[in-house]
């Protein structure tokens, strides 16, 4: 399937503020990256709509000629509110959040998350949802569908009103409903007889113990229209991006290969490496002698291995180049499936 001029399926590195980091743009595009997601909250917290539109958007801030997708802004609404700190309000109307930036009380309305989805320039959006633990009773799934189903139609019809120009945007929504059959299926019928370009899983996509959820996801899967794509929101770990495009998942996000990266946890044809590990030390091989990438063409193990037990920038650098192309040459030989 393809996506604008790309082939599905896809790894989109997260690019929070417009960085992935600890990687230059161009660095970036040599690992064959062709999108990256940004925070659409993150980016409302710090440079909000007006800077953001005076600045042409992200993509020439960054000087990236990729794609950007902008998710909703309903994750970081979820782990604000729902999870732990409690720090706002979500009513069906609007969402009330103390901002941790400066403290001072923020909105955000599926309008507003559209609003700075455009000042963003971005190529796809998500319309605003209510994001929960996959393991959420169902009472409160049921209310995150509703206002989900809600804010959908909201954020669409301010999309539709918006795109007036000649463009190729496109907007995505997300299907919530925790574990509960019904709920999800609701859910997505509903968003479907909106036309959205795409189909989002909403929810945690593992357990507690950071197991994938299968049967929710397959469930969830099974009831996106197989023309569109079908994106996975934060999977994941390679063996559970393998598994998800089993079940139909053509999209992908996930801070891991970044993150990992820069704990000295790198993946290779022969499973993990874990550079910091003495080992290393003296060890003169690529990280993977299978990668064509930068890192394993011009350095060793023993290079990245001092680099990082000594906390120079360059090693987390390295490392992430290295683990962004295995991800991205890993989604290469899923393409045909
Ligand atoms: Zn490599």
């Amino acid at each position: 399937m393809k996506l604008f001029s790309l082939d599905l399926p896809i790894f989109m590195p997260d690019a929070t503020l417009g960085t992935v980091r600890a990687v230059s743009t161009d660095q970036l595009k040599n690992t064959n990256t062709k999108m990256v997601v940004v925070n659409t909250y993150h980016l409302y917290l710090t440079l909000g709509i007006e800077n953001l539109t005076k600045l042409g958007g992200i993509k020439k801030l960054m000087n990236w000629d990729g794609y950007i997708l902008s998710d909703s802004g309903g994750f970081q609404v979820y782990s604000l509110i729902h999870k732990k700190s409690n720090l706002g309000k979500i009513t069906q109307y609007v969402v009330y959040f103390k901002s941790p930036v400066n403290g001072s009380k923020t909105l955000l309305t599926p309008e507003i998350s559209i609003d700075m989805q455009y000042a963003i320039d971005s190529d796809i959006f998500i319309a605003l949802d209510d994001c929960r633990y996959s393991g959420v009773s169902r009472r409160d799934a049921e209310t995150s569908v509703n206002y989900t189903i809600d804010w959908a139609r909201r954020a669409r019809d301010h999309f539709d009103k918006k795109n007036t120009r000649p463009n190729n945007k496109k907007i995505f929504a997300v299907i919530q409903g925790g574990s509960f059959k019904d709920l999800r299926e609701r859910c997505a019928r509903e968003l479907i007889e909106m036309d959205f370009d795409g189909y989002c899983f909403g929810g945690w996509p593992v357990d507690d113990k950071g197991i994938l959820v299968e049967d929710i996801l397959k469930l969830v899967a099974d009831l996106m229209p197989v023309h569109k794509p079908r994106y996975a929101m934060g999977v994941g770990k390679p063996e559970d991006i393998e598994k998800c495009v089993q079940l139909g998942y053509n999209m992908f996000d996930c801070v891991i290969p970044t993150r990992n990266a820069r704990h000295g946890i790198l993946y290779s044809s022969n499973g993990i490496v874990r550079i910091k590990h003495t080992k290393y030390k003296l060890d003169t091989n690529p990280i993977d002698s299978n990668c064509g990438c930068e890192t394993c063409r011009n350095y060793t193990r023993a290079y990245v291995h001092h680099l990082l037990k000594n906390n120079e920038i360059l090693g987390k650098t390295l490392a992430t180049i290295h683990n962004l192309y295995y991800y991205q040459d890993l989604l290469k030989k899923n393409v045909k499936i």
